[in-house]
């Protein structure tokens, strides 16, 4: 028995036998050549064959995994009619007199040495595209394309590699694809995006030797570790968890695309929580319906300054974008407490929990708001998006918020920017709120219930203190009934109320918040589809 420790790429578990994949790599020998232009003849025969079986490798990714999974080949399709690109191979082609073969891995030895050389881990993985594209071309040209068998896997196999294509991985019989160990690759490469989207544990950095290949292991992506010659009782036991975990995958990929209604026909929305655009992703990728809850605050602790109008404008229409019409509900700063941005300088307090957080804060600092409304009601031409508030106790403060607003909107008129209306919902996170709910719900669009918050300071117990852990009860009868008395005033009012918080996601409430009357659950991305098959069973 042997441990490696590597890379969590995706996180999972597998057990399986050892199986080394290498890559048929076509050798490249430099013939020169009389005639150029035959040989770019040739090279765009090659692009045109490619990219039809590019294409048909994008229809097996798009019905396999989705959109997320095929976009890359997509993306190698716009590669190969890059004209930058495909200037790049004819020059050297017509320069240096040489066969199409040689031109294309010259040209993409310079770009991927480019992009390896970038800092940003984005930019380096795309080092592994360009070889992927240029290797796809030049097995064209040899004809070893069409003579390349895809891989079959008779029985649960880790596969493990150098490196390998997404072009590759889509080709390999997924049913008995268990897991997959590499020694390069990185979170951000498309190989880590496919095997993402596939449900593939995959761990980078290991370094085995191809003797190992049919030796037992199991893999575990949540340690990060790859155990050879596991003892029979940790193959089982590994084995029965993964294929536990698989069943109920499965169950839970039936939910996709299902409405989220009650046995009587009761509907309701099933919204995501998510804090970057990758979490959008990953709630479109778990069939939300939409973002209940855009925590904006981690942009801002991401960062070593305050992000600007534009960087929150790129992010905010990101998400709108990728939710193709669904609500985004981006709540706007929420910092203070237990969470600071040194950069800010924000004052110390002896008791920051119920010091200058949320609304308080923005409200105290308009340059900092507004800057974050003009880049909300920027993005919301990009998709339907309503603005939340935090840590509201007053109806002024709401009166206050549709000042900034208005302010936000002359401002991007007078500089000549395109922008939206959007609604304007308000978090219900304290006591004062509840039980103003229908003050509030007369001034709001929406509501939406902030239960982490609302319990700590319905039962004064602090949710960061560890000591307190078992006096922090979100079922407390206190907490719900401030949650009935807010959906009764939202409903008396005209407004749909949500539950943005923890205990939206705790299913021993879910029937009674359905009875309550919630419009709206937003909880994390895992979640969705469990508590979709949950509300159908109600
Ligand atoms: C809440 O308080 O319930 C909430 C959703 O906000 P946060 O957890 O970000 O404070
Ligand atoms: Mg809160």
């Amino acid at each position: 028995m042997q441990t490696y420790h590597g890379k969590k790429i995706v996180k999972g578990i597998a057990a399986g036998r050892l199986k080394y994949y290498s890559r048929q790599k076509h050798k490249v020998k430099r013939i020169d050549v009389e005639d150029p232009e035959e040989q770019i003849r040739r090279f765009h025969e090659a692009r045109r064959l490619a990219r039809e079986s590019l294409k048909a490798l994008y229809d097996t990714a798009m019905s396999e995994v989705g959109r997320s999974g095929s976009a890359i080949f997509e993306a190698y399709q716009i590669l190969l009619a890059d004209q930058e690109y495909i200037d790049a191979v004819c020059d050297n082609i017509r320069k240096n007199k040489v066969n199409a073969e040689y031109a294309i891995s010259k040209t993409s030895a310079v770009l991927e040495k480019l992009f390896s050389s970038f800092e940003d881990d984005y930019i380096r993985a795309r080092a592994q595209d360009v070889r992927d594209i240029s290797d796809r071309l030049i097995e064209v040209l040899s004809g070893d394309a069409a003579a390349a068998e895809p891989l079959v896997l008779t029985e649960p196999v880790i596969l493990f590699c150098e490196g390998i294509t997404p072009s590759e991985l889509i080709q390999i019989d997924k049913s008995n694809l268990a897991g997959l160990v590499t020694l390069s690759g990185s979170s951000n490469s498309h190989t880590a995006i496919l095997a993402r989207s596939m449900g593939i544990p995959m761990l980078s950095g290991i370094d085995l030797l191809p003797t190992e290949d049919g030796k037992k292991a199991v893999l575990d992506c949540w340690e990060g570790t790859l155990i050879t010659d596991p003892s029979t009782a940790l193959f089982r036991e590994v084995e029965q968890k993964q294929q536990q975990l698989q069943q109920e995958a499965l169950l839970l990929a039936e939910m996709k695309g299902l409405a989220t209604v009650t046995k009587d026909g009761r509907q309701i929305d099933l919204f995501a929580n998510i804090s970057s655009v990758d979490g959008a992703k990953r709630a479109m990728a778990s069939d939300a319906e939409g973002i209940g809850l855009f925590r904006t605050e981690f942009l801002y602790l991401e960062s070593d300054r305050e992000p600007s109008e534009e960087q929150q404008f790129e992010v905010y229409k990101a998400v709108a974008k990728i939710m193709e019409g669904k609500s985004v509900i981006i709540r706007t700063l929420d910092i203070g407490a237990d969470k600071q941005a040194s950069y800010l300088k924000l004052p110390k307090e002896d008791n920051p929990a119920m010091g200058l957080r949320g609304i308080r804060l923005c409200l105290q600092w308009p340059q900092l708001f507004e800057t974050q409304l003009r880049a909300i009601l920027r993005a919301a031409c990009y998709g339907k998006v309503a603005i939340l508030l935090p840590m509201i106790i007053s109806r002024e403060e709401i009166l206050q918020v549709r000042a900034h607003i208005e302010k936000a909107k002359a401002d991007l008129e007078k500089a000549g920017y395109e922008y939206r209306d959007v609604p304007l919902g308000v978090m219900i996170e304290t006591p004062a709120a509840a039980m103003i709910s229908d003050l509030l719900a007369q001034e709001a669009d929406f509501l939406s219930i902030g239960t982490n918050d609302l319990t700590q300071y319905a039962l004064a117990v602090d949710r960061q203190n560890p000591e307190l852990d078992n006096l922090i009860d979100p079922h407390h009868e206190a907490v719900l009934r401030m949650i009935r008395l807010t959906v009764e005033n939202g409903h008396r009012f005209g407004c749909k109320v949500g539950i943005c918080g923890e205990l939206a996601s705790d299913p021993t409430l879910t029937e009674t918040f359905l009875q309550m009357g919630v419009d709206e659950l937003s909880v994390s991305s895992s979640m969705i589809l469990p508590l979709r098959r949950q509300i159908r069973q109600l």
